[in-house]
Parts: C-alpha cells; sequence; structure tokens
C-alpha cells in the first residue's frame, strides 16, 4: 500500500502534490483547532523554492485571509525577504500549525504532533535548499530532526546547521520570529543580521568550506 502510494507521488508534479496537501488541510480535524479556524492556512509561495521560511502558526489576519504571515508581522518578514533581494513568490512559506488558536496562544504538543505530518510533506515537496525558522516553535521542530536541542531560541539563532532531514540535504537557520522584533529595536536589529547572513550563503560568499567551520551540530 504505502509503496504503491509514494510511487502515485512521485508521479505527480510539485504543484499538484502541494494542492492535493492544501486540499487535504482544508478538510483537517485532526486537532481541535479546526473548530475555532475561519480558514485554515497550508502555505503558499513557490513549491520549486530553494529557501522555505517556517514559522509558527496563523494569526488573526492570517486565519482571516486563509495566507500565511499576512499581518503586521507578516509585512516585516515580506520586508526582510525583499532586503534581500528575493521576493515572496520566489520563496515558500508555511507555519507549524496550519490553522489558528484560540487568542493567538501557544501551540499545544499534540497539536503540533498532529499537524507536522503536512510540514513534513510540504519539505519533501518543495525540496528547499535552505530552511529558515522563525522563533522557537519551528526552530525546535526543526532542529529537533537533527537532534540539536532548542535551549532558547537566543542560543541557536545566527547560526548555520546542515544535515539530512527527511531524507534531503539543507542548511537550517534559525532566527527569531519577526513578531518578536515588531516593538523591539534590538530584536530588529539580530533579525535584519540573520537575513543579511543569509544573503551571503545564498549568494555563496560563505563558502561550503568555511560553513563546515562554523557547523554546530555532530
Ligand atoms: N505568525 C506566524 O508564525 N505565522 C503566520 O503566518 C503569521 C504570524
Ligand atoms: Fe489539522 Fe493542523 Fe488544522 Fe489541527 S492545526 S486541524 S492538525 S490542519
Amino acid at each position: 500500500m504505502r509503496k504503491l502510494k509514494d510511487l502515485e507521488e512521485a508521479s505527480e508534479t510539485p504543484e499538484e502534490q502541494m494542492k492535493k496537501l492544501a486540499e487535504e488541510v482544508r478538510k483537517c480535524r485532526k486537532c481541535n483547532l479546526w473548530m475555532t479556524r475561519k480558514n485554515p492556512v497550508p502555505g503558499e509561495g513557490n513549491v520549486r523554492a530553494e529557501v522555505m521560511f517556517i514559522g509558527e502558526a496563523p494569526g488573526k489576519s492570517e486565519d482571516e485571509q486563509g495566507r500565511p504571515f499576512v499581518g503586521a508581522a507578516g509585512k516585516l518578514l515580506t520586508k526582510l525577504i525583499e532586503s534581500i533581494g528575493l521576493s515572496r513568490e520566489e520563496v515558500y512559506i508555511a507555519n507549524v500549525l496550519k490553522c489558528r488558536p484560540p487568542n493567538n496562544r501557544d501551540p499545544l504538543p499534540e497539536e503540533i504532533e498532529k499537524c507536522t505530518p503536512y510540514l513534513d510533506r510540504q519539505i519533501k515537496i518543495i525540496k528547499p535548499k535552505i530552511i529558515v525558522t522563525l522563533g522557537r516553535h519551528s526552530t525546535k521542530y526543526i532542529l529537533g530532526k537533527l537532534r540539536v536541542s532548542v535551549p532558547g531560541i537566543m542560543k541557536v539563532r545566527g547560526k548555520t546547521y546542515s544535515g539530512t532531514i527527511l531524507g534531503l540535504k539543507v542548511i537550517i537557520l534559525p532566527t527569531l520570529h519577526p513578531a518578536a522584533a515588531l516593538y523591539n529595536p534590538k530584536m530588529k536589529s539580530i533579525i535584519e543580521a540573520d537575513f543579511k547572513n543569509l544573503k551571503s550563503i545564498i549568494e555563496g560568499k560563505v563558502k561550503q568550506a568555511d560553513l563546515l567551520k562554523f557547523l554546530s551540530f555532530k
């Protein structure tokens, strides 16, 4: 069964696979968040992107529009993406949870467990070279796949990790959640510095040899 399904999926384009996934998310009732959401937010962007951004969960505006990062934090994220010469259309933007937790509370462990198979599938469809995790929750989840523990976002942000997750070789760059930088100039300059670092890596200014020097995983 499993093998047959894998074969079927492999014969579909990434666009078709992502469309199917979004339809499943729209119908999903695996955790309780479907009851309070207005719209699920599967994610958006280029399904063949080299760079993928992963946030936490939809907020109020995202829940209303069914699109990721369209509120105040989203405006800052868009600006940061554009500041390094990219556009929202050429990257992919997703979240750990596809439905908004009531009052933007933190995701519950069981919600993360139920929802992240969708995120894993998105990563496997897109096959990004670089994954940028925004904030504590996505960082914990993604670095967990490399068995890197995250005592706090400030301990890992700005570092470059690389390894194989879900069968794909990726570079992982954890940074702050843009919402944390909205009204805090110190945090804003930190996230800006992390995006500059991302730009250098994309442009190949940080060569593989240099990268290996500051790899922080075993
Ligand atoms: N915060 C997130 O983590 N994701 C969004 O899509 C919007 C705000
Ligand atoms: Fe399903 Fe995820 Fe929404 Fe929960 S948050 S209902 S698991 S799509």
